[in-house]
């Protein structure tokens, strides 16, 4: 058996690197000035964290909490304006900052009302500078709160994308996940969305669910197509521990091959029937229809561009540091987090993070790029680092390639460029295990970070 073999495909989703998971205390706790003041600013992006929702789904391990009492919304917001009012400060006025892209997520953003959510925009706009109109901003929403007056609100203020989380459109595959929810409640959102003229909608799908079979899965696909989606994000299911499903898990926690190879064929029937319908892969999950306009989150250079994230459970980069808040998944942990976080009056320091070296920046820049359908350019990796990432990753690299996950390393000619660019690409068989590669590419001190990390 060869080691491709061995290895669950299903490891971990590296949308960040490091995980939030390897962040710690920081005992200096660092102003925002002194960590921004020699930042580039001038291709920022806004990330605004909403952690609440009307359920808690079975798979989520996402920073949120069920419900608002006692107006917990307002005060909520209240904090974040201090928040903005703050890091703006530590940013400086000058003309250096620009914010080239905005996403509200969550938890659920549209949780909020319409008036709280054309809050929410002035704080972007006027306490942060972002002139969302003039960039793309991307909402997160949930079925039974796009409703038709905040979707207004999301349209009038200058959203350009909305993503929802439908997970299946089976009712009994929804119910199995611990998403309880009517595809006609998910059809009629989707109408709502629709008519609210949004330029991109994006659909999230998930496979792997219960007594879910390639043929419910395509279902589910086919009733996403008919809204002619934008862009469709298909997710692998996770059991991850403190979730609603790990607690009705009664396995050994033992890799289960069967749900493995389960997963693996309804990701692949799912890829191959969005390619035959004119979507084109960018990532292990993401498809977009070929004739889509390219905005969205997606398309800023991730690898490079500094990202300011407010709200309890945000991440803030800059070339140094990654810092955030405390982190939890558990229920009682997030309320107690929340809790503190509308309390805080002082905003001005990082208080959890990690520490960002030249080599961790490479590893992150390589991770970011390889996971993506278009690959690593080499030429932009050897302009920002000096050196090749084959000088640098050469033996991880011969691993993927051995196991045929690695494309020989394959020249682009690029119709309007004057030269050619080689790329480092991953295989449709490489992409497929994505969420293996990338946890083997996470440095060691990451990976005992994260290990040592005590769940909560
Ligand atoms: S998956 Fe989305 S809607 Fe469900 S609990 Fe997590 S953040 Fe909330």
């Amino acid at each position: 058996m060869t080691t491709a073999q061995l290895t669950s495909p299903y490891q971990h989703y590296v949308y960040a690197y490091p995980h939030k998971t390897a962040y710690r205390e920081l005992p200096d706790r660092p102003t925002l000035r002194s960590l921004w003041a020699a930042e580039d600013k001038s291709a920022l992006s806004l990330y605004l964290h909403i952690p609440f929702c009307e359920v808690r789904c079975g798979f989520c391990n996402l920073f949120t909490r069920i419900g608002a009492p006692d107006d917990l919304t307002g005060a909520y917001l209240d904090a974040l304006e201090r928040q903005a009012g703050a890091v703006r400060e530590a940013l400086g006025h000058g003309e250096q900052v620009r914010f080239v892209t905005a996403a509200f997520g969550g938890g659920t953003p549209t949780f909020l009302t319409a008036a709280e959510l054309d809050r929410l925009c002035d704080i972007a706009e006027h306490r942060m500078g972002a002139d969302l109109r003039a960039i793309p901003l991307s909402v997160e929403a949930s079925p039974a709160t796009a409703t038709a007056d905040r979707l207004a609100v999301l349209a009038e203020r200058g959203t350009t994308r909305l993503s929802l989380g439908v997970q299946s459109f089976v009712d009994s595959e929804a119910r199995a996940a611990v998403r309880p929810q009517r595809r006609a409640d998910v059809e009629a959102a989707l109408a709502r969305i629709r008519d609210a003229g949004i330029p991109v909608l994006n659909i999230d799908l998930i496979y792997g669910i219960d007594g879910q079979t390639e043929q419910t899965w395509l279902r589910s696909l086919d009733a996403a197509l008919d809204w002619q989606p934008e862009e469709l994000y298909l997710y692998p299911l996770y059991v991850r521990p403190l979730t609603g499903l790990d607690r009705h898990r009664t396995d050994t926690g033992d890799p289960d091959q069967a749900w493995d190879a389960q997963r693996l064929r309804l990701y692949r029937a799912g890829r191959d029937h969005l390619l035959a319908r004119g979507y084109t892969q960018q990532s292990m999950r993401m498809f977009r229809r070929a004739d889509a306009p390219r905005q969205g989150a997606d398309d800023y250079a991730c690898q490079t561009d500094g990202m300011i994230g407010l709200g309890c459970g945000a991440r803030s980069y800059t070339t140094g540091l990654h810092y955030s808040f405390d982190y939890a998944v558990g229920m009682h942990e997030i309320r107690g987090i929340i809790d503190d976080y509308v309390a805080t009056v002082d905003f001005a320091r990082a208080e959890v993070g990690y520490r960002m070296d030249a080599h961790e920046a490479r590893r992150r820049h390589l991770l970011q790029s390889l996971l993506q359908a278009e690959g690593l350019a080499v030429d932009d990796y050897r302009a920002r680092f000096g050196s090749g990432p084959l000088d640098d990753f050469g033996p991880e690299l011969q691993l993927l390639a051995e196991r045929g996950w690695l494309t020989d390393a394959d020249v682009d000619a690029d119709a309007d460029a004057e030269s050619d660019t080689t790329r480092l690409r991953l295989t449709p068989e490489g992409l497929a295990h994505s969420d293996a590669i990338g946890p083997e590419l996470f440095s060691p001190a990451v990976r005992a970070a994260m290990a040592a990390y005590e769940r909560k």
